[in-house]
């Protein structure tokens, strides 16, 4: 036996993540889907009374059921569609909240499925916590064929379904009609995850799953503070879902999950909400506005709901990932060959993208 004694499936694999440069080496940073506008003054020191209230009591353990938290989430939700508080769930990023859904819902002799290519996390997800992984794929335009989904589900009978919508790393959009046809086709056996991350910078005219809840009692849509809400550092992502479905993720999260400081800080920058998202805007048209340059370039480039694009037809995608960073601006080598995604910055970074980029592919 060799040192130390890890489950042998997980012997020898690399850590998850995008490699994490400074910013001498990288000074435009690309590659995380990250907002490059950080909080206010004002919303920054909201937030540093918040948590030194929260210190004050530091010695007892926080809130278990983080009732004040749940509350404001719900109303922030419920722009989209009526969220009542016993249909929110958190915990510490929405890569939490997906885990534990799996423990409460995948495990051995359960299946997950997915559509191919997706979130490079969610195969972590059913290996540590032994359900089977299966994929199915995605059609050229990166869409999903309800027809070959539903077959696909009847097949497998998935426990749960995990999507995310817009779909990391391709952008795309899932229209509601395949998350209803899904949530049915999986019925009372499972769940359908819609992991919304990116929801907000979704294009005018396409709807949130949220708007679904009301019909699926399966249905589950996740969504985060770490990407339009500038808090990636916060570590607060959340879900709305059947209050049934919330209840049972109660019995596998750890005792007292979300920290004090946690539950204050997300409840002050959710005070905040208006100023943080006010940015959504202009991100989704310096999206647009890459989306449309780099197909002027004749490049291959996918429609985007998301703060990000995916771009390709290159022969050594890597050689370019690499050529970029020899210039300071780093991207990320991620969805099928040939292909690179770049992460909407400011309207600098994105020149300073687009510059580095020409010279490159000269
Ligand atoms: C960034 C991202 C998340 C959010 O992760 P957090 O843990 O909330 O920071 C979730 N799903 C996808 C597909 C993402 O790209």
């Amino acid at each position: 036996m060799s040192f130390p004694p890890i489950r042998p499936e997980l012997a020898g694999i690399e850590p998850y993540g995008a490699p994490q440069l400074p910013l001498d080496v990288a000074p435009v940073q690309l590659n995380v889907n990250e907002n490059p506008y950080g909080p206010s003054p004002a919303c920054i020191a909201d937030i540093a009374t918040a948590a030194a209230e929260a210190a004050v009591t530091l010695n007892r353990y926080p809130d278990r059921e983080f009732t004040a938290l749940r509350a404001a989430l719900a109303d922030y939700l419920s722009k989209d569609a009526p969220v009542t508080p016993d249909m929110v769930w958190a915990a510490n990023g929405s890569n939490e909240v997906m885990l534990q859904l799996l423990q409460a819902f995948g495990g051995p002799g359960r299946t997950v499925l997915s559509f191919a290519p997706t979130y490079s996390m969610y195969p972590e997800y059913a290996r540590d916590t032994h359900t089977e992984w299966v994929a199915g794929t995605r059609e050229d335009d990166f869409s999903l064929d309800l027809d070959k989904a539903r077959a696909l589900v009847d097949e497998i009978r998935p426990s749960v379904v995990l999507l995310p919508s817009p779909n990391n790393p391709t952008g795309t959009a899932l229209p509601p009609v395949a998350v209803g046809l899904l949530c049915e086709a999986v019925g009372d056996n499972g769940i359908v995850v819609v992991d919304e991350a990116y929801g907000e910078f979704r294009r005018a005219g396409v709807p949130s799953a949220l708007e679904s809840l009301a019909t699926h009692r399966n249905l589950v849509v996740t969504r985060t503070m770490s990407k339009a809400f500038a808090g990636a550092g916060l570590r607060l992502g959340y879900l709305a879902a059947h209050p049934a479905i919330t209840d049972a993720i109660r019995v596998v999260r750890l005792p007292y999950h979300l920290s004090a400081v946690t539950q204050a800080v997300a409840l002050a920058a959710l005070r905040h909400a208006p100023e943080l998202l006010d940015k959504v805007d202009d991100l989704r048209a310096e999206r647009d506005r890459t989306v449309d340059w780099l197909r002027e370039q004749g490049h291959e480039v996918a429609d985007s709901d998301a703060n990000y694009v995916l771009f390709g037809g290159f022969a050594d995608r890597h050689a370019v990932w690499q050529g970029l960073l020899d210039r300071g601006v780093l991207i990320r080598e991620v969805g099928p060959d040939g292909w690179l995604r770049v992460s909407i910055g400011t309207a600098a970074e994105m020149d300073a993208f687009k510059n580095a980029l020409t010279e490159v592919t000269a």
